[in-house]
């Protein structure tokens, strides 16, 4: 066997079960693709504690240099493209075609965003528009925003919205049926309201100046906040393990998943408020889950 746990995937999840999984003495392959990260267009991490407003990069190395204080991780930089059970271990296969094998492996993949058809969308991500108020939308506090509704649930929050700014607009994709009742509402929260999507950005440097509908009718706005539907790596979507009914990898308390040896923490085992300090936690937890369940199995 060539590793006690082989973790997939260096972010925030992947990395904090490393650093729990050293500290507690187990012999660690950690890989990571070096795809860039979801946040990797985004200036800064708001929100996470210690690191607020500081480059994603800085925490993904504050916390390679703690793992790297002990000698029980190594960091390997490849992708895995296979993941098969056999003779009672996991086999990991690597770009190159070669095999790791490990007893315990943590999914720490992430999830991959499917941006929406908005042109000048890619300039503005990350900076001017932007998936989390908690995360980036102090930035934008008492500005013009934009709420690009593409799923139900974000007709649901706006009242959310409303304790960041007052200047919002709501654009309604046409496949989404609000009940006239809660058109009233969210007017009544003062935001106006654009049935369809925006079909391009107008931007300086990256920041918003205006949405364009496809009648050609134009919009001054500085954010607009778009939640980005997901699919699972492929690698992941493969393996067997059960899902949730939302397409997300279905954990216990403890991060294990379907599968005997196979745990799973952030993004793609969660499809809430997903952020840095989230997925850290999970990351925490699925390592300490799996010494425990080492240590009671031995
Ligand atoms: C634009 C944007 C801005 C954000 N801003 C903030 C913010 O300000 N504050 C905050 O707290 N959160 C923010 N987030 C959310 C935060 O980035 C995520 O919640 C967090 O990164 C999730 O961590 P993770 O470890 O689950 O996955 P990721 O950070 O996505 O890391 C997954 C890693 O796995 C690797 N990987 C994937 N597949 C494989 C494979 N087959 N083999 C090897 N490696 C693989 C990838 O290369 C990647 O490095 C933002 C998200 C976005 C999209």
């Amino acid at each position: 066997m060539d590793t006690q746990v082989a973790i997939i995937g260096a972010g925030p999840a992947g990395l904090a079960a490393a650093l729990t999984l050293s500290r507690s003495m187990m012999k660690t392959i950690v890989f990571d693709a070096g795809t860039p990260p979801r946040n990797a267009s985004s200036p800064f991490v708001g929100a996470l504690p210690g690191f607020d407003k500081k480059p994603p990069v800085d925490v993904r190395q504050a916390i390679r240099r703690d793992i790297k204080s002990y000698p029980y991780a190594r960091f390997e930089d490849a992708e895995i493209t296979g993941l098969q059970r056999q003779d009672g271990c996991f086999r990991l296969t690597l770009t190159d075609g070669s095999i790791v094998t490990a007893e315990i492996v943590v999914l720490a993949t992430g999830m991959t965003d499917c941006l929406p058809d908005l042109e000048g969308l890619g300039a503005c991500w990350g900076h001017s528009i932007i998936n989390c108020p908690f995360c980036h939308g102090i930035e934008w506090h008492g500005q013009r925003w934009g709420i690009y509704a593409n799923r139900p649930e974000v007709v649901d929050a706006a009242e959310i919205y409303r304790h960041w700014t007052d200047q919002l607009t709501y654009f309604l994709a046409p496949e989404i049926s609000v009940s006239e009742e809660r058109l009233a509402q969210i007017r009544q929260l003062g935001a106006e309201i654009e049935h369809g999507l925006p079909k391009r950005v107008h931007h300086k440097d990256g920041n918003l100046t205006e949405v364009e509908m496809s009648d050609g009718k134009s919009i001054e706005m500085d954010c607009l906040l778009v939640f980005p539907n997901q699919r699972l790596p492929e690698l992941v979507a493969n393996l067997g393990a059960s899902l949730t009914d939302a397409g997300y990898v279905a954990v216990d308390d403890g991060f294990r998943t379907s599968e005997a040896g196979l745990y799973a923490a952030g993004d793609l085992v969660y499809a809430g408020h997903q952020n840095t300090p989230t997925a850290l936690h999970m990351g925490n937890m699925a390592a300490a889950s799996i010494v425990m369940d080492y240590c009671f199995a031995k």
